[in-house]
C-alpha cells in the first residue's frame, strides 16, 4: 500500500510518502516556519519560500510538487487522542470533530494536527484518511501509573491524568526489538528509551505500556531540548509569585526555554552541547550530566515496576547516535546484570535496513539494543491496519 504521511507541528508540516510494507520512501517534504515571513518548503536540496503561508497553503503547495496518483490512503499524526481513542481509526466528521474538542488538553499540538487532517482531506477527498495518535500506545497504562494525586471532581471536570506520548515510536522499537531477539513480544519486559528533541521513555511489559515519562501533556518526565521534564510544581508557584511570570511565559519559558537549551545556556541540540562539554564548559558539562541522571533514575524505577527487564532500547536522534549519552548511562546499571561492550557501543550505526544494534556483551544478562525508530513507516503500517 502507497500511503502519504502528514505529520503536522505548531510551526511545520512533514510529508512523507511511503510503501507500507518495505518503509521504501517515493517522497519526502517539509515547510518550516509556518505563519512567518520565513516559511519555507524543502523537497531534497530543493527549497522554495512560501513567506506567510499557514498549514494549508504549505500542503497543497508540497502537494504540487509530485504525483499524488498512487497513493492509497493518508495517516495523519495526532498528538493527543484523550480518553476516546485507544487506536488509530479512520476520520470521519465526527473522529474530526473529537479531535477539535480535545484541543484544550494539547493546544500546541492539535490545531496543528486538525488543520493537516482538514487540508488533506480537502485535495484528496476520494482517499481514506486515518489518525493515528502518540496516546494510543498508552492506553493500557494502569490506573495508578495515569493517576495525578489531587482531588477527583478536578480530575474528572478537565480531563487532568497521565496519559503519555511517542507512543507510535515506542511500540515500533519495541516491536524491532522483539524480531531482532526472536522472541514474542508478549514474553518480554522492555525499557524504550526515545531521546530526540522531545524524550519519553517507557516500560513495555508483555507488548503493552505499563509506565510512561510524559504525562497529561508532553512537558513532564526526562529532560528534552528545550522542555524542563520533572519539575517541583512548587517552583511554578514561586516563578508565578516572586518573578512575575504570566501564564503564558511560564508556558513559552518550560516548552521553549528549559530542558538542555536552558541548562547550557547555548543550544538544545546534544551535538553542540556535547562538543562544548569536552571543551570545558561548565554549563555544558552540567546539562549533559542532569540528562543521563534523570534518564538513569527513570530506568531504575521502571525495573522496579516490571519487577526486572529483558532488554533497554535506545532509539530516536541522540538514542541512535550519541554513544556517550548511552555509555554515561549504561555504566550504572551492571548492579542487574546489563553489560555495555564499549566497542559495540562505539560502532553502533543503525538504519531503515538495519534497524538494530545490539551495544551489550555476550553474557550481558538484560540487553542493550540502539533501534532506529522511524514514526513515518510506523503510521503507514497502522494506517494499513486499520483499513485491513
Ligand atoms: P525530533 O524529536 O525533532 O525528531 P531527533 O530524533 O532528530 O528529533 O533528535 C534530535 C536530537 O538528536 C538533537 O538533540 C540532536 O543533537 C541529537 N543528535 C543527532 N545526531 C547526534 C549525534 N551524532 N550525537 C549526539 N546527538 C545527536
Amino acid at each position: 500500500m502507497i500511503v502519504l504521511v502528514v505529520n503536522c507541528g505548531s510551526s511545520s508540516v512533514k510529508i512523507d510518502i511511503l510503501e507500507s510494507e518495505t518503509g521504501d520512501r517515493i517522497f519526502r517534504a517539509k515547510a518550516q516556519r509556518i505563519g512567518t515571513q520565513l516559511c519555507q518548503i524543502r523537497i531534497d536540496d530543493w527549497t522554495l519560500p512560501l513567506p506567510g503561508a499557514d498549514h494549508e497553503k504549505a500542503i497543497e503547495t508540497i502537494f504540487q510538487q509530485t504525483s499524488l496518483e498512487g497513493v492509497t490512503a493518508v495517516g495523519h499524526r495526532v498528538v493527543h487522542g484523550g480518553e476516546k481513542f485507544s487506536a488509530p481509526i479512520r476520520i470521519d466528521e465526527t473522529v474530526e470533530r473529537s479531535i477539535e474538542e480535545l484541543i484544550p488538553l494539547a493546544p500546541l499540538h492539535n490545531p496543528a494536527n486538525l488543520a493537516g487532517i482538514r487540508a488533506a482531506r480537502k485535495h484528496l477527498p476520494d482517499r481514506p484518511h486515518v489518525a493515528v495518535f502518540d496516546t494510543a500506545f498508552h492506553h493500557t497504562l494502569p490506573r495508578c501509573a495515569r493517576t495525578y494525586a489531587i482531588a477527583k471532581d478536578l480530575r474528572e471536570k478537565h480531563g487532568i491524568r497521565r496519559y503519555g506520548f511517542h507512543g507510535t515510536s515506542h511500540r515500533w522499537v519495541a516491536r524491532r526489538a522483539a524480531d531482532f531477539l526472536h522472541e514474542d513480544l508478549r514474553n518480554l519486559r522492555l525499557i524504550t528509551c526515545h531521546l530526540g528533541n522531545g524524550c519519553s521513555i517507557t516500560a513495555v511489559e508483555h507488548g503493552r505500556s505499563v509506565e510512561t515519562s510524559m504525562g497529561m501533556s508532553p512537558l513532564e518526565g526526562l529532560v528534552m531540548g528545550t522542555r524542563c521534564g520533572d519539575i517541583d510544581p512548587g517552583v511554578l508557584l514561586t516563578l508565578q509569585r516572586h518573578a512575575g511570570l504570566t501564564v503564558d511565559e511560564l508556558d513559552h519559558l518550560l516548552n521553549k526555554e528549559s530542558g538542555l537549551l536552558g541548562l547550557s545556556g547555548i543550544s538544545n541540540d546534544m551535538r553542540d552541547i556535547e562538543q562544548r562539554a569536552a571543551e570545558g564548559d561548565e554549563s555544558c558539562q552540567l546539562a549533559i550530566r542532569v540528562f543521563c541522571h534523570r534518564l538513569l533514575k527513570y530506568i531504575g524505577a521502571y525495573i522496579a515496576v516490571m519487577e526486572g527487564v529483558d532488554a533497554i532500547i535506545f532509539t530516536a536522534g541522540i538514542g541512535e547516535n550519541s554513544a556517550s549519552v548511552r555509555e554515561q548511562v549504561c555504566q550504572h546499571l551492571g548492579f542487574f546484570g546489563a553489560r555495555l561492550h564499549e566497542e559495540r557501543n562505539r560502532e553502533a550505526s543503525v538504519d531503515r535496513l538495519k534497524p538494530v544494534a545490539l551495544i551489550s556483551t555476550d553474557h550481558s544478562q538484560t540487553r542493550l539494543l540502539v533501534v532506529a525508530t522511524d514514526e513515518a513507516h510506523a503510521i503507514t503500517r497502522e494506517t494499513e491496519e486499520v483499513l485491513k
